[in-house]
């Protein structure tokens, strides 16, 4: 192991446990400061100028405080494009790819699709690349997160349109438009807190994750009920999901008149996704 990578594991033990040190400083060497990946396993010793060891410093120090990694690299991967993340946005989950690459399978041509609570944009912005035909809406309440989904939507050269809305609120005054609807939803229960890392908890946004213990599917509710007057005829629902609330979203969607709600599993082997047809 060279000194620097030793440096930094011994650094962020104090925080860290073994495996998670070692994927950090992984990180920190070949992806921030680009040592091959074979130099990092062979342990070949890193020069770092004066101004990278300061910034070396830096990441340490922020490390420490749980800053998540993505954070301090400023950008994040979802489905192979580099997405720009900060604390105003999540950062994009392996179970979001997951939807996308549901959602991409059954689109028709030509779709008309909106995202709710689009964040970074990654949902959005990946379909409209993906799939160049889909004229792609994304709505969040957050000014900062509509920034950041517009810097990537210019970044990436993605065509999808953004606007402000509060899905809470928002009363459709647009006709029935949409071949999809989908949305990833702050879904943690309060209760749930107690069981996260201080990564998500001291630093993603709070509005992006959760929801109240005595209405932890409030946000299902209100998109199902837009998606009454939004969703063409056969259009469909994608919704990702709490695990413990797989039950009780279907019977939600089923009680409303939506046809074929199902649940899907995740790649961990958790319910994590709804889908159902107008
Ligand atoms: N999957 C996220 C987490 O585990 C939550 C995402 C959400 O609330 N939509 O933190």
């Amino acid at each position: 192991m060279n000194a620097t990578v030793a440096h930094i594991r011994q650094t962020l033990r104090a925080c860290y446990a073994p495996q998670e040190a070692a994927w950090l400083s992984r990180i920190i060497c070949c992806d921030i400061f680009g040592q091959s990946v074979t130099d990092y396993y062979a342990g070949k010793d890193m020069t770092l100028s004066s101004n990278e060891e300061q910034e070396l410093k830096d990441i340490l120090s922020r490390l420490l405080k749980f800053e998540p990694i993505q954070y301090i690299q400023g950008e994040c991967s979802f489905l192979g494009r580099k997405f720009l993340v900060s604390s105003g946005v999540l950062i994009p989950r392996p179970e979001t790819e997951e939807l996308v690459e549901i959602i991409l399978k059954e689109l028709p041509p030509q779709a008309q699709v909106l995202d709710i609570g689009t964040g970074s944009g990654c949902i959005a912005i990946t379909l409209s690349k993906e799939l160049p035909q889909t004229q792609v809406t994304a709505w969040d309440i957050s000014e900062d997160a509509l920034h950041i989904a517009q810097a990537n939507n210019q970044a990436l050269k993605a065509s999808v349109r953004f606007e402000r809305q509060d899905v809470l609120t928002y009363r459709p005054s647009r006709e029935a438009c949409y071949d999809a609807i989908v949305s990833n939803p702050p879904y943690v229960t309060a209760s749930e807190k107690k069981d996260m890392e201080r990564n998500v908890l001291d630093w993603e946004p709070a509005t992006a994750l959760f929801v109240p213990d005595n209405d932890p599917l409030r946000f299902y509710r209100h998109i199902a009920q837009l998606a009454q007057i939004l969703l063409k005829a056969k259009g469909k629902l994608y919704f990702e999901i709490n695990q413990a609330f797989g039950p009780d979203t279907v019977a939600l969607l089923d009680g409303m008149g939506y046809k074929d709600a199902v649940i899907l599993k995740d790649l961990s082997g958790n319910d994590r996704f709804v889908i159902a047809e107008k």
